[in-house]
């Protein structure tokens, strides 16, 4: 990749790199809900762009960036929203003097600090998969039978289950502990009570920038043309809930009352650099399920938990997106290939991200094995499941030769119950 040089300050480490560019919908104190672009410590307003004529070449809707979601943006498709990042990319530029040295610049440049992030999309549907092999394993391990910790279909298809999109919330949003039924071995009637096993699911979510009719369906060859980009995902579950529950129809109650999302979609193209070979998928998979290609992304996930009143969050977990065992061309094959259509906005997550060390499983349960195995914090407490005031940290990003690629941070704390 070449060089490129911003006149925009980048702090160290940032995430929000002249090669990232990632869309979010934003408002402050003075402005309305709109959609930016960040860069380092600011966000590009790209709606006062528009109304400077810096697209006026390609011919966009009128107040397409006055929008409090990205939907009508991503529907314009990926011609459209692949120029408005090389043109904002291209404005930034060290060397490029019409934004740098334009009056307008201080209108368009809004510190980030000083925004409040919004849901990114109106999500229409939600999926969440199940695709790590050793998340999958693990859990098989804990709750079924160690010898065929894997179920017979697990590597014939991308196992996967539909959400709830009503309770997805924005990074900061925070929630209540929620309460339900569960039944514990050891018990001999079901109790109903706040969750006494609250759990995170380390996770990346890909939006859907295109639709699909009724009756078609979707190639792995194709399936990129419709994905837009990505956010990290905390996919929030009550384990006690959820394993009372799950027999026969899978997760509902201890799944759906929230999932936390980082508010910058980072597009595909951002992550293009970053692309890798996923595992060797052996036996071979049907045919609708083979692909040509990378798939997959190398892709850092951490994930940390900071007590109430603890100064600094202590980090638990972490994995990167590569272990995927399905990618996201085979997600949306299998999703797509009964005729089940799919709408711009659409929500598909990939499953908690485990690796194959112990300190890059991706959710309390693996990593305190079912809470045996207490998970030591900076502080000097211990955790095997998510307390009350804890607020839970998800970070992810790329980074080769120097190029860095992020997705900043999803966060919520989780509060006592109702
Ligand atoms: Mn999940």
């Amino acid at each position: 990749m070449s060089e490129l040089k911003t006149w925009v300050e980048i702090p160290k480490n940032s995430d929000f790199t002249i090669y990232n560019l990632p869309f979010g919908v934003f408002k402050n104190k003075r402005l309305s809900p709109r959609i930016g672009i960040a860069i380092g410590d600011k966000i590009v307003d790209l709606s006062v762009l528009d109304q400077e004529g810096f697209f006026s070449d390609l011919f966009l809707p009128e107040g397409i960036f006055l929008q409090d979601s990205l939907n009508e943006l991503i529907a314009l498709g990926k011609n459209q929203t692949r120029k408005i990042r090389e043109r904002v990319q291209d404005l930034l530029l060290t060397d490029n003097e019409k934004l740098r040295d334009h009056s307008i610049r201080g209108k368009v440049m809004v510190n980030r600090k000083e925004a409040e992030m919004l849901l990114p999309v109106k999500i229409g549907d939600y999926t969440d998969f199940y695709s790590s092999m050793e998340h999958a394993t693990n859990v098989g391990k804990m709750f079924r039978d160690p010898e065929n910790a894997l179920l017979p279909n697990w590597k014939h298809l991308p196992v996967g289950y539909h959400g709830r999109a009503s309770s997805i919330i924005p990074s900061g949003v925070n929630i209540h502990r929620p309460k339900g039924q569960f039944k514990d071995p050891d018990m001999e009637s079901p109790s109903f009570g706040p969750s006494r096993r609250m759990d995170f699911e380390l996770e990346l979510a890909f939006i859907t920038g295109k639709p699909t009719k009724l009756g078609d369906s979707v190639s792995t060859a194709e399936a990129e043309d419709y994905i837009f980009g990505f956010v990290l995902f905390n996919d929030w579950s009550a384990r006690d809930i959820q394993a009372w529950e799950y027999v026969p129809l899978g997760p509902f109650l201890g799944k759906n009352f929230a999932s936390s999302i980082s508010p910058w979609v980072v597009t595909l193209e951002a992550l293009d650099y970053f692309r890798v070979e996923g595992p060797k998928q052996d036996p071979e998979v049907l045919p609708y399920l083979q692909c040509e290609g990378a798939h997959s992304f190398d892709i850092n996930l951490e994930a940390y938990i900071q007590p109430e009143g603890a100064k600094q969050a202590s980090r638990v977990c972490r994995s990167n997106f590569k272990y995927m065992y399905w990618n996201i061309a085979q997600q949306l094959a299998h999703h797509t290939v009964n005729g089940c259509n799919i709408n711009v906005g659409d929500m598909m997550a990939s499953g908690t991200i485990s690796g194959p060390t112990e300190d890059s499983f991706g959710s309390m349960l693996e990593l305190s094995w079912k809470g045996s195995k207490p998970v030591k914090l900076e502080t000097g407490e211990e955790r095997k499941f998510i307390e009350d005031g804890d607020t839970v940290i998800m970070k992810g990003y790329a980074e080769k030769d120097g190029v860095r690629v992020g997705f900043g941070e999803v966060r919520s704390k989780l509060l006592p119950a109702k």
